[in-house]
């Protein structure tokens, strides 16, 4: 599996396993067999309710814990020191590890739900800091940030985050943020790669898959790794684990990638870190 290399030294998988809606017999189905495989990161949540099934899987895998990339993240109620410190421990313990590869914050805070938004993020990153420093977590990093939170927390922040993991899928990219994390050394990471599905029937994405003989979400999936982009698209059927995993032996060309960065907003969340919830 390739990898690319986080600003804090550690490597990263390109390519993963998301869980979220995958929860109790579900999930660990679901882990064990992206485990058997061949994949080796496993993106969880604490607000997707699997921690406890994606651990059991891993812990019955038999798969080494150091060839395992394990992500969860923290949810956005919780952003304060102590709350951050008290949220990671329960989803240790949920999860069943001694040490979680990447901790992330879900959702920066915002105006509409904290007074003090600067100040809950720079004091939870100061709690996600700690952990680190204790070897709790290996990573660092956030998820749903903007430059203005980026910046914002760099006025406090000691370590730069490793990650941030966005939105980001054809018809909705973000090409500015990731350009902006590029630049600061902030490896991106995907989420829903695929839109949930939302593009899937799309013509112009068909053209391009039927050149490859390939389907819509695998250049969806390959567009996305030849952006140095880590993705993590989420399935539970054996077959399109195969086929989501299957993604490396072709390559899209110059203008097949142009042509796919450049397609008018689809499949797009609806979901702003400033105004969700609303
Ligand atoms: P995806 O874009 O990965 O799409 C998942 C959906 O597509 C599922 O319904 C799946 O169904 C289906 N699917 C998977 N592979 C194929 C395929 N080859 N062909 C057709 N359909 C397919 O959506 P997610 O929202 O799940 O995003 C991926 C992961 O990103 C999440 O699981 C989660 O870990 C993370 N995430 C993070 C967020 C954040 O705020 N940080 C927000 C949202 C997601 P089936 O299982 O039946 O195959």
């Amino acid at each position: 599996m390739q990898t690319l290399t986080l600003n804090d030294g550690n490597t990263i998988p390109l390519l993963g396993l998301g869980t979220y809606a995958a929860t109790g017999d579900d999930g660990r189905a679901t882990v064990k067999m992206a485990l058997e495989k061949g994949y080796r990161l496993i993106d969880t949540a604490a607000y997707y309710q699997n921690e406890e099934a994606v651990g059991q899987a891993i812990n019955a895998s038999g798969v080494p814990r150091s060839e395992i990339f394990v992500t969860t993240k923290l949810w956005r109620d919780q952003l304060s020191y102590g709350q951050a410190k008290e949220a990671f421990e329960a989803s240790r313990q949920r999860l069943g590890l001694d040490y979680i590869d990447l901790y992330l914050i879900h959702w920066p805070a915002n105006a509409k739900n904290y007074n003090d938004w600067q100040a809950a993020n720079a004091e939870t990153w100061r709690a996600f800091e700690k952990l680190q420093s204790e070897g709790k977590v290996r990573s660092i990093g956030v998820s749903n940030f903007w430059p203005e939170h980026l910046e914002a927390l760099a006025q406090t922040a000691k370590v730069t985050p490793a990650v941030n993991q966005i939105e980001f899928h054809p018809g909705y990219w973000q090409p500015d943020l990731t350009a902006y994390c590029k630049q600061k050394g902030i490896v991106v990471e995907s989420w829903s790669p695929l839109a949930q599905g939302r593009i899937l029937d799309n013509p112009d994405l068909q053209k391009i898959a039927d050149r490859h003989q390939k389907s819509i979400a695998q250049i969806c999936l390959r567009w996305v790794t030849q952006h140095e982009v880590v993705v993590i698209p989420k399935s539970s059927n054996p077959e399109r684990l195969d086929l989501n995993k299957d993604i490396f032996g072709f390559t899209l060309s110059e203008v097949e990638m142009d042509a796919i960065n450049s397609l008018p907003q689809i499949g797009f969340s609806g979901e702003l870190p400033n105004e969700w919830p609303d």
